[in-house]
């Protein structure tokens, strides 16, 4: 199994420069997503969305995504586990999660993030070919299993905070619950925010 340590996946901005962090909200589009970007659009911070594209309906508001300055990355057609999958069928999900989500848009797909976080050397090799970056994260902030304590995430992730580092987030209720807190407590302690 490979994991964030490996070298060929991004865990943080490729350029990280100043103190600053990069929010990634995965499994979406969902029906939170308007108010995902009320909050972030309130807060002026820019995120990357990795997104099913099982879930892209055309009327999902993905302009709006791009034109409040944020990215929209692959995270694969239906959230398969790749590693389950041969290397073929890995490139046929990911090339056509890439080809909804450049055909609906308009824009380019840079990066990827494999569903649960589990890839092989042949998902590497289908990235490679399909020229995009896997990204994976520095800090998870477990807001999938916080349900019932959305705060817990503000500290997941206050606790683990570092230049540059790129933070797992969903777009789940309890997660949209706790992100103006949470964006206020990494301002707090003098990070800002930025894309990879
Ligand atoms: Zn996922």
């Amino acid at each position: 199994m490979y994991d964030s340590t490996h070298e060929n996946v991004v865990t943080k901005s490729e350029s990280p420069g100043e103190k600053s962090v990069v929010l990634t909200f995965d499994d979406g589009p969902s029906r939170l997503l308007p108010k995902f970007l009320d909050v972030l659009k309130k807060e002026n911070v820019p995120a990357v969305f990795f997104w099913q594209t099982r879930l892209l309906h055309p009327k999902r508001p993905w302009q709006r995504v791009l034109d409040e300055g944020h990215m929209i990355g692959s995270h694969t057609v239906k959230h398969r586990n790749l590693v389950e999958l041969t290397q073929e069928e890995q490139y046929k999900d990911i090339k056509n999660s890439i080809a909804t989500i450049e055909h609906i848009t308009g824009s380019s797909v840079r990066f990827f993030r494999p569903p649960y976080g589990q890839f092989n050397a042949d998902t590497l090799e289908v990235t490679e070919r399909l020229n995009v970056t896997p990204v994976m994260w520095k800090i998870a902030s477990m807001d999938w299993e916080l349900k019932t304590d959305p705060e817990q995430l503000i500290a997941n992730v206050t606790e683990h905070l570092e230049d540059g580092a790129v933070i797992l987030l969903h777009e789940l209720p309890q997660t949209l619950e706790a992100l103006p807190g949470l964006i206020s407590a990494i301002k707090e302690r003098g990070y800002g925010f930025k894309l990879l």
